[in-house]
Protein backbone atom coordinates (compact mmCIF):
# COMPACT_ATOMS: atom_id res chain seq x y z
CA UNK A 1 0.00 0.00 0.00
CA UNK A 2 1.48 3.37 -0.82
CA UNK A 3 0.49 6.83 1.26
CA UNK A 4 0.15 9.64 -0.54
CA UNK A 5 -0.47 13.01 1.13
CA UNK A 6 -0.50 15.22 -1.94
CA UNK A 7 -2.95 15.73 -4.73
CA UNK A 8 0.18 16.43 -7.52
CA UNK A 9 0.65 12.44 -6.34
CA UNK A 10 -2.79 11.42 -6.35
CA UNK A 11 -3.69 12.63 -9.20
CA UNK A 12 -0.30 10.74 -11.06
CA UNK A 13 -1.47 7.57 -9.34
CA UNK A 14 -5.06 8.08 -10.70
CA UNK A 15 -3.45 8.52 -14.67
CA UNK A 16 -1.73 5.34 -14.47
CA UNK A 17 -4.46 3.08 -13.24
CA UNK A 18 -6.96 5.50 -15.64
CA UNK A 19 -4.46 4.37 -18.37
CA UNK A 20 -4.35 0.63 -17.56
CA UNK A 21 -8.21 1.09 -17.55
CA UNK A 22 -8.54 -0.29 -14.45
CA UNK A 23 -11.95 0.69 -12.20
CA UNK A 24 -11.33 2.68 -9.15
CA UNK A 25 -13.05 2.63 -5.68
CA UNK A 26 -12.99 5.18 -2.97
CA UNK A 27 -13.72 4.75 0.63
CA UNK A 28 -13.75 8.08 2.50
CA UNK A 29 -13.12 7.78 6.03
CA UNK A 30 -12.22 10.66 9.11
CA UNK A 31 -9.78 7.83 10.50
CA UNK A 32 -9.61 6.27 13.83
CA UNK A 33 -10.71 3.03 11.38
CA UNK A 34 -12.75 0.19 12.85
CA UNK A 35 -14.69 -2.68 11.38
CA UNK A 36 -17.56 -0.63 9.72
CA UNK A 37 -14.94 1.85 8.14
CA UNK A 38 -12.81 -1.95 6.79
CA UNK A 39 -15.92 -3.51 6.05
CA UNK A 40 -16.75 -0.67 3.34
CA UNK A 41 -12.87 -0.82 2.00
CA UNK A 42 -12.86 -5.14 1.89
CA UNK A 43 -16.00 -4.24 -0.32
CA UNK A 44 -14.38 -2.03 -2.41
CA UNK A 45 -11.38 -4.37 -2.53
CA UNK A 46 -13.99 -7.04 -4.35
CA UNK A 47 -15.54 -4.66 -6.69
CA UNK A 48 -12.41 -2.62 -7.96
CA UNK A 49 -9.27 -2.97 -9.46
CA UNK A 50 -7.67 -0.44 -7.17
CA UNK A 51 -8.82 1.39 -3.80
CA UNK A 52 -7.91 4.41 -2.27
CA UNK A 53 -8.99 4.92 1.45
CA UNK A 54 -9.05 8.46 2.49
CA UNK A 55 -7.75 9.96 6.02
CA UNK A 56 -8.63 13.14 6.55
CA UNK A 57 -10.36 14.78 9.46
CA UNK A 58 -12.48 17.61 7.42
CA UNK A 59 -12.79 20.72 9.19
CA UNK A 60 -15.35 22.01 6.79
CA UNK A 61 -17.98 18.96 8.58
CA UNK A 62 -17.31 20.39 12.31
CA UNK A 63 -19.12 23.10 14.40
CA UNK A 64 -17.28 25.63 16.19
CA UNK A 65 -18.33 23.83 19.13
CA UNK A 66 -17.70 20.18 17.79
CA UNK A 67 -14.88 17.80 18.33
CA UNK A 68 -12.95 18.35 15.52
CA UNK A 69 -9.27 19.25 18.07
CA UNK A 70 -10.07 15.70 20.10
CA UNK A 71 -11.24 13.74 17.40
CA UNK A 72 -9.32 10.21 17.43
CA UNK A 73 -6.23 10.22 15.37
CA UNK A 74 -3.55 7.58 15.28
CA UNK A 75 -1.90 7.37 12.19
CA UNK A 76 -0.37 4.65 12.35
CA UNK A 77 -2.68 2.15 13.98
CA UNK A 78 -4.94 3.25 10.58
CA UNK A 79 -2.26 2.93 8.12
CA UNK A 80 -2.37 -0.79 9.27
CA UNK A 81 -5.64 -1.49 9.39
CA UNK A 82 -6.41 -0.15 6.02
CA UNK A 83 -3.03 -2.02 4.68
CA UNK A 84 -4.40 -5.07 5.92
CA UNK A 85 -7.68 -4.79 4.13
CA UNK A 86 -6.28 -4.33 1.08
CA UNK A 87 -6.32 -0.62 -0.07
CA UNK A 88 -3.91 0.32 -2.60
CA UNK A 89 -3.37 3.87 -1.25
CA UNK A 90 -4.24 5.54 1.41
CA UNK A 91 -4.94 9.42 0.63
CA UNK A 92 -4.07 11.21 4.03
CA UNK A 93 -3.46 14.89 3.08
CA UNK A 94 -3.19 17.48 5.45
CA UNK A 95 -5.65 20.72 5.70
CA UNK A 96 -3.56 22.79 3.73
CA UNK A 97 -3.40 20.27 1.24
CA UNK A 98 -7.02 19.98 0.76
CA UNK A 99 -8.48 23.37 1.24
CA UNK A 100 -4.88 25.60 0.36
CA UNK A 101 -7.25 28.93 0.14
CA UNK A 102 -10.20 30.18 1.22
CA UNK A 103 -13.47 28.43 -0.78
CA UNK A 104 -15.21 31.44 -2.40
CA UNK A 105 -17.95 29.01 -3.51
CA UNK A 106 -20.51 27.33 -1.38
CA UNK A 107 -22.18 23.66 -1.80
CA UNK A 108 -25.50 23.45 0.38
CA UNK A 109 -26.81 20.89 0.81
CA UNK A 110 -30.78 20.81 0.44
CA UNK A 111 -33.85 19.89 1.66
CA UNK A 112 -32.81 16.71 2.94
CA UNK A 113 -30.57 18.49 5.69
CA UNK A 114 -33.41 20.49 7.00
CA UNK A 115 -34.16 17.14 9.32
CA UNK A 116 -32.00 14.68 11.48
CA UNK A 117 -28.26 15.68 12.39
CA UNK A 118 -28.97 18.98 9.72
CA UNK A 119 -30.57 20.84 12.66
CA UNK A 120 -28.03 20.28 15.66
CA UNK A 121 -25.36 20.25 13.44
CA UNK A 122 -25.65 23.17 10.56
CA UNK A 123 -23.15 23.38 7.95
CA UNK A 124 -22.50 20.12 8.77
CA UNK A 125 -23.30 18.57 5.36
CA UNK A 126 -22.26 21.20 3.16
CA UNK A 127 -18.72 20.57 4.35
CA UNK A 128 -19.46 16.78 3.95
CA UNK A 129 -20.09 17.87 -0.11
CA UNK A 130 -17.39 19.60 -0.14
CA UNK A 131 -14.87 17.12 0.49
CA UNK A 132 -16.02 14.42 -1.24
CA UNK A 133 -16.46 16.35 -4.34
CA UNK A 134 -12.82 16.88 -4.30
CA UNK A 135 -12.44 13.52 -3.42
CA UNK A 136 -14.29 12.68 -6.11
CA UNK A 137 -12.73 14.69 -8.65
CA UNK A 138 -9.15 13.89 -7.68
CA UNK A 139 -9.74 10.02 -7.81
CA UNK A 140 -11.93 9.98 -10.53
CA UNK A 141 -13.58 7.04 -8.51
CA UNK A 142 -15.96 4.58 -10.26
CA UNK A 143 -17.30 3.69 -7.22
CA UNK A 144 -17.69 5.28 -3.72
CA UNK A 145 -18.38 3.23 -0.48
CA UNK A 146 -20.45 4.88 2.32
CA UNK A 147 -21.83 3.59 5.26
CA UNK A 148 -25.56 3.55 5.90
CA UNK A 149 -24.85 4.42 10.02
CA UNK A 150 -24.76 7.67 8.60
CA UNK A 151 -27.83 6.99 6.61
CA UNK A 152 -28.57 11.54 5.97
CA UNK A 153 -25.11 11.98 4.73
CA UNK A 154 -25.96 8.50 2.47
CA UNK A 155 -29.01 9.84 1.34
CA UNK A 156 -27.43 13.80 0.84
CA UNK A 157 -24.63 12.13 -1.72
CA UNK A 158 -26.76 9.82 -3.47
CA UNK A 159 -29.09 12.96 -4.45
CA UNK A 160 -25.58 15.17 -5.18
CA UNK A 161 -24.41 12.62 -7.38
CA UNK A 162 -27.47 12.12 -9.29
CA UNK A 163 -28.24 15.70 -9.32
CA UNK A 164 -25.01 16.71 -10.79
CA UNK A 165 -24.32 13.88 -13.17
CA UNK A 166 -20.84 12.97 -10.66
CA UNK A 167 -20.20 10.04 -12.93
CA UNK A 168 -19.36 7.47 -10.42
CA UNK A 169 -22.25 5.21 -8.09
CA UNK A 170 -22.65 5.67 -4.42
CA UNK A 171 -22.31 2.07 -2.82
CA UNK A 172 -24.43 1.15 0.50
CA UNK A 173 -22.71 -0.47 3.47
CA UNK A 174 -24.42 -1.78 6.10
CA UNK A 175 -23.94 -0.91 9.49
CA UNK A 176 -21.36 -3.01 11.23
CA UNK A 177 -22.00 -3.22 14.93
CA UNK A 178 -20.53 -4.62 18.11
CA UNK A 179 -21.59 -7.59 19.82
CA UNK A 180 -24.45 -6.27 21.54
CA UNK A 181 -25.41 -4.25 18.86
CA UNK A 182 -23.54 -0.56 19.45
CA UNK A 183 -23.12 0.49 16.11
CA UNK A 184 -19.36 1.20 15.73
CA UNK A 185 -18.45 4.51 15.56
CA UNK A 186 -14.91 6.22 16.25
CA UNK A 187 -16.53 8.37 18.74
CA UNK A 188 -17.43 5.58 20.89
CA UNK A 189 -13.85 5.69 22.99
CA UNK A 190 -15.57 8.77 24.38
CA UNK A 191 -17.70 7.42 26.22
CA UNK A 192 -17.61 6.60 29.76
CA UNK A 193 -17.77 2.82 31.56
CA UNK A 194 -21.38 3.33 32.08
CA UNK A 195 -22.67 5.36 29.27
CA UNK A 196 -20.86 2.60 27.06
CA UNK A 197 -23.08 0.01 29.21
CA UNK A 198 -25.95 2.08 28.43
CA UNK A 199 -25.31 2.63 24.55
CA UNK A 200 -26.82 -0.57 23.42
CA UNK A 201 -30.14 0.59 23.88
CA UNK A 202 -30.20 2.88 20.88
CA UNK A 203 -30.18 -0.11 18.44
CA UNK A 204 -32.90 -2.11 21.31
CA UNK A 205 -34.97 1.47 20.78
CA UNK A 206 -34.57 1.04 17.26
CA UNK A 207 -35.83 -2.09 16.61
CA UNK A 208 -38.91 -1.50 19.22
CA UNK A 209 -39.87 1.54 17.14
CA UNK A 210 -39.36 -0.36 13.69
CA UNK A 211 -41.87 -3.27 15.15
CA UNK A 212 -44.52 -0.25 16.41
CA UNK A 213 -44.02 1.14 12.85
CA UNK A 214 -44.91 -1.97 11.33
CA UNK A 215 -47.79 -2.52 13.64
CA UNK A 216 -49.31 0.93 12.75
CA UNK A 217 -48.70 2.65 15.77
CA UNK A 218 -46.59 6.09 16.14
CA UNK A 219 -43.43 4.44 17.41
CA UNK A 220 -41.80 7.63 19.26
CA UNK A 221 -43.56 7.87 22.00
CA UNK A 222 -42.44 4.74 22.99
CA UNK A 223 -39.08 5.24 22.20
CA UNK A 224 -38.46 8.47 23.82
CA UNK A 225 -40.03 6.57 27.16
CA UNK A 226 -37.33 3.59 26.56
CA UNK A 227 -34.45 5.81 25.89
CA UNK A 228 -35.19 8.32 29.10
CA UNK A 229 -35.59 4.84 31.01
CA UNK A 230 -31.80 3.39 29.88
CA UNK A 231 -29.76 5.87 28.94
CA UNK A 232 -28.21 9.15 30.82
CA UNK A 233 -27.76 11.03 27.93
CA UNK A 234 -29.91 13.61 26.37
CA UNK A 235 -32.51 12.50 23.30
CA UNK A 236 -31.52 14.78 20.74
CA UNK A 237 -33.82 13.51 17.90
CA UNK A 238 -35.91 10.46 17.42
CA UNK A 239 -37.06 11.06 13.94
CA UNK A 240 -38.86 8.74 11.09
CA UNK A 241 -38.79 9.47 7.71
CA UNK A 242 -39.13 8.61 4.28
CA UNK A 243 -36.17 6.96 2.74
CA UNK A 244 -33.43 8.19 1.01
CA UNK A 245 -36.10 11.49 0.37
CA UNK A 246 -35.75 12.55 3.92
CA UNK A 247 -39.05 14.51 3.19
CA UNK A 248 -43.09 14.11 2.02
CA UNK A 249 -44.89 10.86 3.18
CA UNK A 250 -43.10 7.27 3.78
CA UNK A 251 -43.47 5.23 0.68
CA UNK A 252 -41.42 2.50 0.21
CA UNK A 253 -38.44 2.47 2.47
CA UNK A 254 -38.53 4.25 5.72
CA UNK A 255 -35.50 5.48 8.37
CA UNK A 256 -35.76 5.76 11.79
CA UNK A 257 -32.89 7.51 13.72
CA UNK A 258 -32.06 8.50 16.87
CA UNK A 259 -29.25 10.65 18.51
CA UNK A 260 -28.29 11.19 21.68
CA UNK A 261 -25.79 13.70 23.56
CA UNK A 262 -24.02 11.94 26.36
CA UNK A 263 -21.55 13.12 28.40
CA UNK A 264 -18.54 13.43 25.73
CA UNK A 265 -20.33 11.76 22.90
CA UNK A 266 -22.95 12.37 20.52
CA UNK A 267 -24.25 9.14 19.22
CA UNK A 268 -26.03 8.50 16.25
CA UNK A 269 -28.35 5.12 14.83
CA UNK A 270 -30.60 4.39 12.33
CA UNK A 271 -32.56 1.28 11.04
CA UNK A 272 -33.83 1.39 7.18
CA UNK A 273 -36.48 -0.53 6.49
CA UNK A 274 -39.16 -1.46 3.51
CA UNK A 275 -42.45 -0.21 4.50
CA UNK A 276 -44.31 -2.94 3.06
CA UNK A 277 -43.86 -6.85 2.38
CA UNK A 278 -41.44 -8.28 4.32
CA UNK A 279 -39.69 -6.83 6.90
P1 LIG B 1 -16.23 8.46 9.31
O1 LIG B 1 -14.78 8.12 9.41
O2 LIG B 1 -16.96 8.43 10.59
O3 LIG B 1 -16.46 9.72 8.50
O4 LIG B 1 -16.90 7.29 8.45
C1 LIG B 1 -16.40 6.94 7.19
C2 LIG B 1 -17.37 6.00 6.53
O5 LIG B 1 -17.54 4.84 7.33
C3 LIG B 1 -18.77 6.61 6.34
O6 LIG B 1 -19.28 6.22 5.08
C4 LIG B 1 -19.54 5.99 7.46
O7 LIG B 1 -20.93 5.90 7.21
C5 LIG B 1 -18.92 4.61 7.53
N1 LIG B 1 -19.16 4.00 8.83
C6 LIG B 1 -18.95 4.54 10.05
N2 LIG B 1 -19.35 3.68 11.02
C7 LIG B 1 -19.81 2.58 10.40
C8 LIG B 1 -20.37 1.34 10.85
N3 LIG B 1 -20.51 1.07 12.13
N4 LIG B 1 -20.75 0.45 9.91
C9 LIG B 1 -20.60 0.71 8.59
N5 LIG B 1 -20.09 1.85 8.10
C10 LIG B 1 -19.70 2.78 9.00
Amino acid sequence: MKTITTIDELKKWVREKKHANASIGIVPTMGALHDGHLSLLKKARKENDAVVMSLFVNPAQFGPDEDFDRYPRDFDRDHDLAEAAGADVLFAPSTEEMYPTQSRIAIHAGEQAQVMCGVSRPGHFDGVLKVVTKLFHLTEADRAYFGQKDAQQLAIIEAYVRDYDFPLTIVRGETVREEDGLAKSSRNVYLTETERTEAPHLQKALQLGTALYLDGKDPIPEMTDYIQKYISGKIDYIELHSFPDLHGPITNEAVLAIAVQFGGARLIDNTIFKTKGTN
